[in-house]
């Protein structure tokens, strides 16, 4: 039987454009030609979710957080990267409000400043790069760079992590012997995930006679590559991320009225916990 109280589930209470719209985007939504997406307010068992340990850092409870909240959203692990926290920040104004209590210990002064922070207005501070522009090698190709889906990104970071864990027990090792042949198998590995990452950022490469997408071909590349075009191509990379990145803000101090640089800073397990 229909349940009468259907009507009477949650209903979006905001919307959000992807910050990626139009660009990687498409395949991702229930209708490709949506250009907002409905975002719901969280159920407690999404907020639950937020907090199990296990889930945070596979990146588990984030999906499960986007898929229950923007149900528009066919792949969460799909989407790039780059939309995951401004969706994350979104879902937040849609149970809570575009209000959140920020606090910061002034840096001249000590003073205990509370704040409160326009979510909306920091969300719309983020600029996305352009990917169409190419970077120009010597040899004549072009490289045009991508953002990571979420799925690969969320694969490197746990690669990386496994690798890091594993070196701190190597460092452990008594045996030198042993302990030399390890760290130089795991060096390797975590050589092979930066190239991993390098090929995975790169949409494709255009010699002058074709357009290589293929992404062994890319990482095969990229292994026999000089250092100098390796930099050049992480220097790219690094340089979207910081336009990505959420900016500082200036707060002046309640007591001194200095100005103080502010880095926000959404720690996910009590972002959703602060109702204020
Ligand atoms: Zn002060």
């Amino acid at each position: 039987m229909n349940n009468p109280l259907r009507k009477n589930f949650r209903t979006p209470t905001s919307q959000y454009r992807p910050i990626s719209n139009d660009i990687f985007y498409k395949w991702t939504k229930t209708d490709p030609s949506l250009q907002l997406l409905d975002i719901y307010p969280m159920t407690s068992k999404d907020e639950i979710n937020t907090k199990n340990p296990d889930l945070l850092i596979s990146g588990k409870s984030t999906a499960l957080l986007i898929q229950s909240c923007v149900p528009q959203i066919v792949d969460v692990w799909s989407i790039p990267s780059i939309d995951i926290d401004p969706l994350l920040i979104a879902i937040r104004i849609a149970t809570y409000g575009s209000k959140m209590e920020i606090t910061n210990k002034c840096s001249h002064c000590d003073h205990e400043n509370t704040n409160d922070l326009d979510l909306a207005q920091y969300v719309s501070s983020i600029q996305i790069p352009d990917y169409s522009k190419g970077i120009n090698l010597d040899n004549g190709l072009i490289v045009f760079l991508r953002p990571l889906t979420y799925k690969e990104s969320s694969d490197l970071a746990m690669e990386m992590l496994e690798i890091k864990k594993s070196m701190e027990q190597i460092e452990l090792m008594e045996d030198q012997e042993k302990q030399q042949e390890y760290l130089s198998l795991y060096l390797d590995k975590s050589l092979e995930v930066s190239f991993k990452t390098l090929a995975y950022a790169t949409d494709c490469i255009k010699t002058p006679d074709e357009v290589v997408s293929e992404k062994e071909y890319i990482y095969e590349f990229y292994e026999n590559s000089s250092k100098l075009v390796i930099d050049k191509i992480k220097d790219q990379i690094d340089e979207n991320s910081k336009l990505i990145e959420f900016k500082p803000i200036s707060i002046k101090c309640q007591s001194c009225e200095k100005d103080n640089n502010v880095i926000v800073n959404f720690d996910y397990s009590s972002f959703f916990d602060s109702r204020s």
